[in-house]
């Protein structure tokens, strides 16, 4: 069976962790704790009559974990770059984390940007057309989802599937 390493990356607080949450137990938990390090959970999925087991890094933002950063992101085929549409800082931040990916694995590696929470509409502060000009300025895929909801989050793993198929 292949086997794909995907790694999530962006700032602390975005919902890297509630994503994969959200996408392996079909679950949203609104007090969901900070990861501490590095963690990572499986899920086998079935695509284009194949079995292919996809292995999820979650990462903690925190600045005392980076160190941890170069093992996993050179192991990875994909990276997920996560932001938060209703904290803009956190979209900035998502040159930090490209540049980061960049020193580790040159221009060697699938990335996509993706901006989650999309489900407060209210409290929204990022467009989804900043969001489309930052990725085609770099030719990455992007996404907007909710952990909450659910929303896009099968279609985005589907996708990151796919890139990794295709990429092969
Ligand atoms: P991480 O630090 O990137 O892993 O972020 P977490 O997954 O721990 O999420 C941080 C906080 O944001 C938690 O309180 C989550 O419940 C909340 N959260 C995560 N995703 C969403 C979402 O799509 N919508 C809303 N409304 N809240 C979310
Ligand atoms: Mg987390």
């Amino acid at each position: 069976m292949n086997k794909y390493k995907i790694c999530f990356l962006g700032d602390e607080g975005v919902g890297k962790t509630s994503m994969i949450t959200r996408f392996i137990y079909e679950t949203f938990d609104p007090d969901s704790q900070s990861t501490v390090g590095v963690d990572f959970l499986s899920k086998t999925i079935h695509i284009e009559n194949k079995t292919i087991r996809l292995q999820l890094w979650d990462t903690a933002g925190q600045e005392r974990f980076r160190c941890l950063l170069p093992s996993y992101i050179r192991n990875s085929s994909l990276a997920v770059l996560v932001y938060d549409v209703t904290n803009p800082e956190s979209f900035e931040n998502l040159d930090f984390w490209l540049q980061t990916i960049k020193e580790i694995r040159g221009e060697d590696v699938i990335i996509f940007f993706v901006g989650n929470k999309a489900d407060m509409v209210e409290e929204r502060k990022v467009s989804i057309e900043s969001l489309e000009k930052k990725a085609q300025e770099k030719g990455f895929l992007f996404f907007e989802t909710s952990a909450k909801t659910g929303q896009n989050i099968k279609p985005l793993f589907r996708k990151v599937t796919l890139s990794i198929m295709k990429n092969e």
